[in-house]
């Protein structure tokens, strides 16, 4: 029988851990300040965007909302991101992505200060991370290392293959693994005999935006499986990238979609801001 990883619970552990760490550090005297931006109305964003304020209000820390209009000029967005640079209150910036086509992401980003990016995409935390220093850490790959560290998952000397090389998910993912001390292997659409690298894990942690890509053949028997993806499949039910009910019965644990990852990121955010 597999264990079904419950990132619902324990994203709500860790938001109860931060939410007495934020009392403590008020109780001090101490504020945390997230300001997010967002650039335009696109539905989903605006859905992300107040479940991130949401979480913000739970854990007591602070937050302020630029809702800009879609015509926004990449000069205006860059004067806010400064002004919030300099501005000793505001402890966290967060630009939600996708921007408008006219704006240029990278530099946006490149804008944030390193030491309020609490998505961690700027290159010198992304920089800090690959050398072993302290920085902010991208949240979902941080997330789906305390799934599998507070699910008793041990990572110290296993396989551990990453599906997918994004600058988001599938780097700093690897990255992390090898932190934790595991063998890390990363496969992308260029590797070759996917089935057998991946067929090697001990720990396979699935980023490759396609739904239910993996089914039980690209399983070891007994591997525990995390699936980082998010869809819609064709009867508009939430699927990741992992076929669960295929993958499910040749895994020791693996996580599911929806309830998985998927609030880890917010958690995980939320630890970035408090500090
Ligand atoms: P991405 O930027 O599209 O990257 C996908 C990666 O998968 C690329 O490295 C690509 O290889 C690789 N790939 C694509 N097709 C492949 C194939 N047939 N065989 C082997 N490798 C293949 O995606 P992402 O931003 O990392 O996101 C991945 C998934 O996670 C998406 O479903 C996304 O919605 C989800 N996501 C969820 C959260 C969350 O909070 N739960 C957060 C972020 C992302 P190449 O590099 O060679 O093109």
């Amino acid at each position: 029988m597999y264990q079904v990883i419950d990132g619902k619970r324990i994203s709500q552990e860790i938001k109860d851990e931060l939410k007495e760490k934020m009392a403590r550090l008020k109780a001090r005297g101490e504020n945390r300040c997230l300001a997010v931006i967002q650039v335009g109305a696109d539905p989903a964003s605006s859905v992300y965007v107040n479940n991130k304020k949401k979480a913000c209000e739970y854990v007591g820390i602070e937050s302020l909302s630029y809702g800009l209009p879609e015509e926004t000029t990449e000069e205006e967005l860059l004067k806010l991101i400064e002004e919030l640079n300099g501005k000793g209150s505001v402890s966290g910036i967060l630009v939600q992505l996708p921007l408008p086509g006219h704006i240029n992401e990278e530099k946006i980003l490149l804008a944030i200060s390193p030491d309020k990016d609490v998505d961690g995409f700027h290159p010198v935390n992304v920089g800090n991370l690959s050398i072993g220093r302290p920085g902010f850490v991208s949240c979902t790959p941080a997330g789906v290392i305390q799934l599998l560290k507070r699910s008793g998952v041990e990572i110290q000397g296993k396989e551990c293959v990453v599906l997918g090389r994004s600058n988001i998910v599938g780097k700093p993912m690897a990255m992390l693994l090898l932190r934790e001390n595991g063998t890390v292997t990363v496969c992308h659409s260029r590797t070759e005999n996917l089935r057998e690298v991946t067929r090697r894990a001990d720990i396979l942690v699935v980023a490759i935006g396609k739904p239910k890509f993996i089914d039980e053949s690209y399983v070891k028997e007994g591997a525990v499986v995390i699936d980082v993806g998010i869809h819609r499949d064709e009867n508009n039910k939430l699927c990741g990238d992992v076929d669960f009910e295929k993958a499910a019965p040749h895994c020791s644990a693996i996580t599911p979609v929806p309830g998985g990852v998927g609030p880890m990121t917010i958690a995980m955010l939320m630890s970035n801001c408090v500090g």
